[in-house]
């Protein structure tokens, strides 16, 4: 099984901020019920790796990296990897 490591957004809270909460560019929430982003996080199925940042941006950067770790141990070619990541968007 190849690893994933999706994306999540989460308020200050811990709670999920789930996809349904749009934001604007600019960060501001725009669903009523939503206190906005506080932070971006994934977690690897590998069970060993983890990150947790306020940068959307970096976090994404962070996991391509670490499951380009994984590549060779999974046996996967760079098109399986593009294909992982383009199911996890977020
Ligand atoms: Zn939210
Ligand atoms: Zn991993």
């Amino acid at each position: 099984m190849p690893h994933r490591a999706p994306l999540t957004n989460h308020h200050a809270d811990d709670s999920v901020c789930p996809s349904e909460h749009k934001h604007t560019v600019t960060g501001k929430p725009r669903h009523p019920e939503c206190p906005g982003r506080s932070y971006s996080q994934a977690v690897c199925s590998c069970g060993t790796w983890e990150i947790k940042h306020p940068g959307k941006g970096y976090v994404n950067e962070c996991r391509r990296l670490h499951l380009a770790s994984h590549q060779e141990e999974d046996g996967l070619g760079p098109e399986v990897l593009r294909e992982l990541l383009r199911l996890n968007p977020q």
